[in-house]
């Protein structure tokens, strides 16, 4: 708006009934929420997957503290897309993005605070959380080149208070049977040639439960490298979600397929 209009707005508020006014508070308080909303996704994306358990099926669950709430259908928890985010519980939200452009200027802390109308205490502790944020963000899409594979881990009970469906067992341990079972749960592990890397335990080793994953994640112009099989879930998924699929056959030993389509991006564990 121009500064002009502005001014003119300012001037036409002594002129307004009590209902006026009331209708402007009202509509600049909705205009606040959206743009507080808009803001915060900006920085750290929306909810994907549940930042407890991972489960990728969420959904809508009423509002709380200017941001929309999603639970999860696998534990099932409540929780906001700065859940689990260095930025979680960091009061005066709308004024995060004055802080970073003070921050991007190279302010020194008391300035900003004083800029910010926060203390210096909260302006240094900001600083922090913002300065830790991108290393905790798990990648919300992947393009190009893209590598996945599944891996299992041991079913944790960490915090569960009785009716163990095993023995209880000290830190790490191993699986009675070899191969998946209950014991384990699969971990779906995927990575482009940028680094971003995006990690989800699936609720089942299905290629439907692949495809709620890798959906949300998968650019359109991705291709997708995995362990063979031509017939695995990821295969299919890929196939669901209409994106190419290079199938690398590790069991061979083939772990680069055709020059740049191999899945060597993966930490060994994951690889197998
Ligand atoms: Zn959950």
């Amino acid at each position: 708006m121009k500064k002009c209009t502005f001014q003119r707005c300012l001037r036409a508020v002594p002129t307004m009934t009590s209902a006026q006014r009331h209708d402007l508070r009202i509509a600049i308080d909705h205009r606040d929420k959206k743009d507080l909303v808009a803001e915060v996704s900006s920085l750290v994306g929306t909810p994907t997957a549940c930042p407890h358990c991972h489960h990728p099926e969420i959904r809508p669950w009423e509002q709380a503290a200017g941001l929309p709430r999603v639970r999860c259908r696998g534990c099932p928890r409540t929780f906001n897309a700065l859940t689990n985010t260095p930025l979680s519980g960091l009061h005066h939200k709308d004024r995060w993005m004055f802080y970073l452009e003070t921050f991007s200027e190279g302010e020194s802390v008391r300035k900003a605070a004083g800029r910010c109308g926060i203390n210096t205490k909260a302006a240094f502790l900001w600083r922090h959380r913002f300065l830790a944020l991108p290393a905790c963000l798990k990648a919300r899409q992947e393009s190009g080149i893209v590598e996945t594979d599944e891996t299992w881990f041991l079913r944790s009970y960490k915090g569960q208070r009785g009716g163990l469906p095993r023995r209880a067992r000290k830190r790490g341990g191993r699986a009675q049977k070899r191969g998946p079972s209950r014991e384990q749960v699969p971990v779906l592990v995927v990575r482009d040639r940028s680094g971003a890397t995006a990690d989800a335990i699936l609720p089942k080793d299905g290629h439907r439960e692949t495809f709620a994953v890798l959906k949300p994640l998968l650019a359109r112009d991705a291709v997708l490298c995995s362990d063979g099989r031509g017939k695995g879930p990821i295969a299919l998924a890929a196939r669901e979600r209409s994106v190419a699929h290079r199938a690398v056959n590790l069991s061979k030993e083939i772990r680069v397929l055709t020059g740049v389509y191999h899945i060597q991006q993966l930490p060994p564990t994951i690889r197998g």
